[in-house]
């Protein structure tokens, strides 16, 4: 059966890259299918119960800032929070949050349920109807057809998906769900570049079992944090403690006796996997010297008795996981209510893909999250609201949007994808970010907020609280800059208790916050009032304290823009230009950069080889 309504955007696949894809694509005012195998898994976490974490809450942060769910959920299912790095500097400070598992797809069943111009069917997509070089709908399990101009897949490990426990390997989107094979088989059909990858997740532990004497506990932090900028304290359920255990000598022997029935260990699993989250066998072989693995057990939820286990991910034999887990201390009468399991799947080349996310094959298919290469909930869901977006776009006939690397980190993740692929599953870093002073995550609002309005992602509500806090921000830094302390005076004698050497001369408030060892809090009730909202006395300090280093990147960024304005024609000839090397000129060719920029981000491509393009370019004129 056709089915008979038309739609603007088809979204394939519920998990984090297609909840923000088809959030995206109805917020734009486009007609928006989400197709899902099953409504209960809709915003599933397939493994840790956490969000955010270094790198990773950029992007949180940054989805929220446009409009998306991810941060907002996590506030409702939060149940304990963290500010990583919060001795470090602004730049590489990261909000984190163990996550109540069933709250969270509570909150993002909620927020997919009420949004305008969205609708949902539970059914397997088997098929994709392509005319010609562009996508026309798809065809789902039971033979239905959908029609739309916009496709976005966002199937996660679920294409050709194989689980492995020991020697035993099973079909398996993630366990409990069914794998994608037709619609695997029907995409390796096209001229799409298809290898595999690799992850896997911990046995979970039944905390009635846990003995938690000597553990280690750790609670979150106070004051605690927020996720969204929309976002407050009084949202946050329960909150509750984490413990630290470790694994020891005895742990790491049983791992390694049991390495002969590993599917890694004996060339079983051919997909590469996470280099940064390696499973505990992988820990123990790479670091052989290392006695001690720390291992954090944090709750699935406030209703649940199971636990995670963070470190001890793994695909041995259930024995070996057995004897491995009650080797660790508070573990030795553990019960395990799952196994831990590896899972392999299909993943796309994403240099076949454009900086939109629609592929370059088929015109209308998108492509978001897991499949492109990357691991990780933060990531998925980063590339699945500019999918969604940009499918939207496509289908209303405008051009696409993406952002520059030194404009978010989304814009970091596509760009490192698409210009130099992955052959392992990626994962954000703040190391990533050359600018990463500028795209902090405290100010994804004041850097994303107004593209997202002007886009058609942010809503009235969010625009309004938005609006109020940036001239918040600009009215308070405008007092300090213009609020002068004299010596000898109340407000004077305040400041000489704050600084080590007397002020002998009129300062500026900013001028003191500027002064290290001086906050915010201290100064700005020196003379008149200090601003009540945190979000806005945190951007002012920032702003003041690092305005020599902002300063100096945005410079840089301003002479790099230059690169990015410097077009690259589709039929641009490198193999003319004299002193590039072969190698270079093969990348470029394959890579077809469309900026002097892009292309001075591929791999291989130097800084002089970029030198001789742009002589070049000059050249022609
Ligand atoms: P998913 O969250 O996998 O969602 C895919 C969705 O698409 C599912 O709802 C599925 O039902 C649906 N779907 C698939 N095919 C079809 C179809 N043909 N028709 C209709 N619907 C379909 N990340 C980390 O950062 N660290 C880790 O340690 C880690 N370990 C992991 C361990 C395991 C075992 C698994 C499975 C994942 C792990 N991940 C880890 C990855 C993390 O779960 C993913 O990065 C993230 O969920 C990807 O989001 P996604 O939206 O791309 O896909």
């Amino acid at each position: 059966m056709n089915y008979p309504d038309h739609f603007d955007v088809i979204v394939i696949g519920g998990g984090h890259a297609g909840t923000e894809a088809c959030l995206a694509a109805a917020r734009m005012g486009a007609k928006t299918l989400l197709l899902s195998h099953n409504i209960e898994t809709l915003g599933q976490m397939s493994c840790n119960p956490a969000i955010g974490g270094i790198g990773k809450s950029h992007l949180v942060k940054e989805i929220d800032a446009l409009g998306g769910a991810m941060a907002r959920a996590t506030d409702l299912g939060g149940i304990q929070f963290r500010t990583l790095n919060a001795r470090k500097g602004p730049a590489v400070r990261a909000t984190r949050a163990q996550a109540d598992r069933a709250l969270y797809k509570a909150a993002i069943r909620d927020i997919l349920e009420n949004q305008p111009n969205l609708s949902i069917f539970q059914q397997g997509v088997d098929d994709l109807i392509i005319e010609g070089e562009t996508v026309k709908g798809v065809v789902t399990q039971m033979g239905l057809k959908f029609f739309a101009p916009s496709v976005v897949l966002c199937s996660g490990t679920f294409l050709g998906g194989k689980i492995h426990i020991g020697m035993d390997n099973h079909s398996g989107g993630r366990a409990g769900d069914p794998p994608s094979i037709a619609l695997a088989d029907r995409l390796r059909e096209l001229p799409f570049n298809v290898e595999r990858l690799k992850t896997g997740t911990p046995p979970r532990i039944d905390a009635r079992s846990v003995n938690f004497e000597g553990l280690e506990p750790q609670w979150g932090d106070k004051p605690e944090p927020v996720m969204s900028f929309m976002g407050s304290l009084a949202q946050h359920p329960e909150q509750v403690c984490c413990w630290i255990t470790h694994t020891n000598e005895q742990t790491h022997e049983i791992i390694r006796s049991g390495l002969d029935r590993s599917p890694m260990y004996t060339g079983v699993i051919e997909g590469v996997g996470p280099r940064y989250c390696p499973s505990i066998e992988d820990k123990i072989h790479r670091f052989a010297d290392k006695n001690s693995h720390q291992i954090f057990i944090e709750p699935e939820g406030l209703r649940t008795h199971e636990l995670y286990p963070n470190g001890i991910s793994t695909s041995l034999s259930f024995d070996v996981q057995f004897e491995l887990v009650r080797s660790i201390k508070g573990f030795e009468n553990a019960h395990i209510s799952r196994p831990g399991y590896a899972i392999e799947y299909d993943f796309f080349d994403p240099r076949d893909l454009k900086y939109s996310l629609e592929t370059k094959f088929i015109s209308g298919l998108f492509f978001a999250g897991q499949i492109n290469g990357t691991t990780g909930y933060e990531e998925a869901g980063a590339q699945g609201l500019l999918a969604g977006l940009n499918a939207a776009r496509k289908a209303q006939g405008q051009d696409s949007w993406c952002p520059r690397r030194d404009e978010a980190y989304i814009g970091v993740m596509v760009d490192d994808l698409i210009s130099m692929g992955t052959m392992e599953p990626y994962r954000m870093f703040t190391s990533r970010a050359e600018y990463r002073l500028i795209l902090r995550e405290d100010n994804a609002d004041l850097r994303l907020t107004e593209i997202g309005r002007n886009l058609g992602l942010v809503g009235d509500e969010q625009w309004q609280a938005f609006s109020i806090k940036r001239e918040g921000i600009e009215k308070e830094a405008e007092r300090l800059a213009q609020t002068w302390v004299q010596p000898k005076t109340e407000a004077g004698d305040k400041v000489n208790t704050l600084v080590d050497t007397p002020i002998t001369r009129e300062y500026s408030l900013m001028d003191l916050l500027k002064r290290p060892g001086i906050s915010y809090s201290d100064i700005a009730s020196v003379k008149g009032e200090a601003v009540s909202c945190a979000q806005v006395a945190e951007q002012v300090e920032i702003q003041v304290k690092y305005a020599g280093y902002i300063d100096r990147q945005t410079e840089e960024i301003d002479r790099l823009r230059r690169y990015e304005n410097t077009l690259l024609p589709d039929e641009f000839d490198y193999s003319v230009i004299e002193g590039l090397s072969n190698e270079v000129k093969q990348k470029l060719i394959a890579a077809k950069p469309e900026t002097l920029a892009r292309a001075s981000r591929i791999q291989g491509v130097t800084p002089a080889a970029v030198s001789l393009l742009l002589i070049y370019l000059k050249k022609q004129g």
